[in-house]
């Protein structure tokens, strides 16, 4: 193992004779463990015996720029969102526990037919906590958590998109147990076509290779979690990959009222209980990210009432709390950022090929 600290000092310890996955592990705790993990550049496997181990296999014919980009802008090691981060969501949380949580914490219990699927599709409006839920997942999994937008794959890496996918997959198993959060993935898989350009389709062929690898490699502790606001471009054969498909709607009223006190929890407010069941009542058809949007349009309020020329000096104890009419002014400016339409759109297509909610 070599513990490289920017290329000056390195480490090597010989682990030697285990597994890939207790040398992996063992190399792990070496480098994840270190406080000053800032500085950690990489795990290399050294020696004879490295040569033979599935590490070297994985990251066979991958160039070396893709991994670094991937460990340094897709990768995250430090993930911590739990399950009360998210506001409502009940089923889904469950849904997801059952599924795939508790088979990557205890993959020897999982077996047969208890098999967990290796990819699930979240489906639903944006800012409706999806990549909330993705995080979620990585945090209780104790694992690591790979976070790229589809649609960089085909914009920001043109014609290099095919090796970056399978780069990812590479780079994602060599950091096992993985969850590989893929945003946007209408983009990747919308439904084939006559126009369909040459390299979009080699890409989806990739793309497809690469799930179906890690379906069949049943002891690769590997997930993967597919995001999308546009569930009815996928096809089918995009769809079979995604054995649980699950249905993110808005924020029930509840779930509202939950996410509202929480966003406002740090602030000084003289909110009372009914005023929080009038914003949430008010707020039906907003998503998640609408009500962020509405709390910080609406905290601006005791800002803007203070008199401009005493605004560099006034003491910050001196800001009014947050009240009632604030909220009321922030809904003349922060609307819902879906519409009813779509929503229903969502409804159907989660009838027809959603895990029943
Ligand atoms: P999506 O991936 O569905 O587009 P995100 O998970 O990125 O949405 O959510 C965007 C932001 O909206 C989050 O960072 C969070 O602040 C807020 N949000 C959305 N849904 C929830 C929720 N259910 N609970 C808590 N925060 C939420």
């Amino acid at each position: 193992i070599t513990k490289d600290t920017q290329g000056t000092n390195s480490q090597k310890k010989y682990v030697s004779p285990c597994s890939f996955t207790n040398a992996l592990e063992a190399a792990r705790k070496e480098v994840y463990s270190n406080p000053s993990s800032n500085e950690r550049k990489g795990i290399t496997f050294i020696g004879k015996d490295a040569q033979h181990t599935n590490l070297e296999g994985y990251l066979k014919n991958i160039d070396p720029k893709m991994i670094e980009v991937i460990e340094s802008e897709i990768m995250d090691t430090g993930i911590t969102t739990n399950w009360d981060d998210i506001a409502g969501l009940n089923f889904v949380k469950s849904a997801i526990q059952e599924a795939v949580i508790w088979p990557m914490l205890r993959p020897d219990i999982f077996t047969g037919l208890r098999r967990p699927p290796k990819g699930i599709l979240l489906f639903g409006p944006p800012g409706t906590g999806k990549t909330l839920l993705g995080k979620c997942v990585a945090t209780n999994s104790k694992s690591t958590f790979f976070s790229i937008s589809a649609a960089s794959l085909t914009s920001k890496w043109i014609g290099d998109g095919e090796k970056m996918v399978r780069a990812l997959f590479a780079v994602a198993r060599c950091h096992q147990p993985a969850v590989i959060f893929i945003d946007e993935i209408d983009s990747l898989l919308s439904q084939r076509s006559d126009t369909e350009h040459e390299s979009s389709r080699r890409l989806k062929t990739e793309f497809f290779i690469q799930i179906d690898g890690a379906s069949t490699a049943q002891e690769e502790r590997l997930l993967l979690i597919a995001a999308t606001n546009r569930p009815q471009e996928l096809d089918e054969a995009a769809r079979r990959r995604f054995v649980k498909r699950l249905y993110i709607p808005l924020p029930e009223f509840e779930a509202r009222l939950e996410l509202l006190k929480k966003l406002t929890a740090g602030e000084k407010h003289s909110l009372t209980e009914e005023n929080y069941e009038r914003i949430a009542n008010l707020s039906q058809g907003y998503s998640g990210a609408d009500i962020r949007s509405l709390c910080s349009e609406a905290s601006m309020g005791p800002v803007r009432s203070i008199q401009i020329h005493s605004i560099e000096d006034i003491n910050s104890t001196d800001v009014r709390p947050l009240m009632l009419e604030d909220f009321e002014k922030a809904f003349l400016r922060v609307k819902s950022s879906v519409s009813s339409e779509e929503l229903n759109q969502y409804v159907i297509w989660n009838e027809k090929f959603g895990f029943g909610c």
